[in-house]
């Protein structure tokens, strides 16, 4: 039997064993505490940083890499140019060129909002170069808004946009007024490629080019064959149906603005030629046009589809018709100007059968 004294330490000895519990259970309470506390702060304590400052330096990195992406481009499109230069300069050299009435200065601007054309340095270089060696016309090369506030704008003889995208390329306001002035004193509008793919938010920009984007069936890789509407047309009277150039050709909206109501079609896309079929083309009365010309207030326009693509920049079937669609515009090459409807050519033709 147990004593009254072995009895009193068995209890002492259980109550100490049970408080020695409570506080292992309740240390292991505070760790576990300690622990979520500890995750909780395991964001801040990292990067000293609020979300928001994250992403913002995130913003930060990526218009970082955005401009040395850009300039990575640029060193690249300078080495292209160069190997290309000899290509460049013999088919400048193939031109045929109508002596200006006066020198001629021009304004190409190929500032972009949206897609970036790759092709843009080669395009500025080409026309830079083509208007020099051929006499034809000097250029100003600019991306500056600014340019078009400047009081020397008014003395350009024509405006080249050259592959402009997005809607506000030349801002609302003073610019769009001087530039629509400009317009008005009979000048030359030019637009080439992704200058249908500006300014939806402008209707007389969009009157005067003729034409707006609306998705490109032909892509960039695309062998195209091409349609003379205009055989003895002085703009494009050295192509022959059936020519074939790698561009990308666009589709134009349906709208109140290409209509041949208004526009005098120079080439088509020839859906004879071979591959012609593509996919999301949309329009109803397959007229798939690929340059025109209009007069626009007193100014006369050019607008072509080709130069999407670096080589179109030194193909001498396709800088021939730049320069005869630029010194018309300058009002160097006199060119019917009246719209296809009025000379009977309103609509396009049937597809061929079987299409
Ligand atoms: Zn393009």
């Amino acid at each position: 039997m147990q004593s009254g004294h072995t009895r009193k330490r068995l209890n002492h000895t259980a109550s100490a064993k049970l408080k020695t519990i409570h506080i292992l259970q309740t240390m292991k309470q505070f760790l576990s505490y300690l622990l979520i506390l500890c995750t909780l702060s395991v964001h801040p304590l990292i990067a000293n940083q609020s979300i928001n400052q994250i992403r913002s330096e995130l913003r930060d990195l990526r218009q970082q890499r955005g401009a040395i992406d850009r300039k990575i481009h640029e060193a690249q499109a300078k080495i292209r140019i160069i190997e290309k230069e000899d290509d460049l300069i013999d088919a400048i050299n193939s031109l045929k060129v109508h002596t200006p009435h006066k020198k001629r200065t021009v304004l190409v601007y190929s500032r972009t909002q949206g897609f970036r054309h790759q092709s843009i340095p080669f395009g500025v270089h080409a026309l830079t170069e083509m208007g020099k060696r051929t006499g034809a016309f000097n250029v100003v090369a600019s991306e500056d808004p600014a340019v078009f506030n400047s009081p020397s704008f008014m003395n350009y003889d024509g405006v080249i946009m050259l592959n402009t995208t997005g809607n506000d390329v030349i801002p609302q306001g003073r610019a769009r007024e001087n530039f629509e002035r400009f317009l008005m004193n009979g000048k030359g509008l030019i637009g080439i490629h992704a200058a249908t793919d500006c300014h939806r938010n402008w209707s007389n920009y969009l009157e005067a080019m003729g034409g707006l984007f609306d998705g490109h069936p032909w892509g960039a890789n695309h062998t195209v064959s091409l349609y003379n509407e205009e055989p003895n047309h002085p703009i494009c009277n050295h192509i022959q149906t059936g020519d074939r150039i790698r561009d990308e050709i666009y589709q134009y909206r349906e709208d109140s603005y290409f209509t041949r109501d208004k526009l005098r079609i120079l080439l088509s896309l020839d859906l004879n030629g071979k591959n012609m079929k593509a996919k999301g083309m949309k329009r109803k009365d397959h007229d798939y046009a690929v340059s025109w010309i209009r007069k626009y207030g007193n100014s006369r326009v050019f607008y072509s589809n080709l130069g999407h693509n670096n080589e179109t920049y030194h193909n001498p079937m396709a800088l021939q018709h730049f320069l005869n669609g630029i010194q018309y515009a300058l009002g160097d090459l006199s060119a019917d100007d009246r719209s296809s409807a009025s000379v009977g050519n309103g609509s396009a033709r049937a597809l061929p059968a079987g299409f």
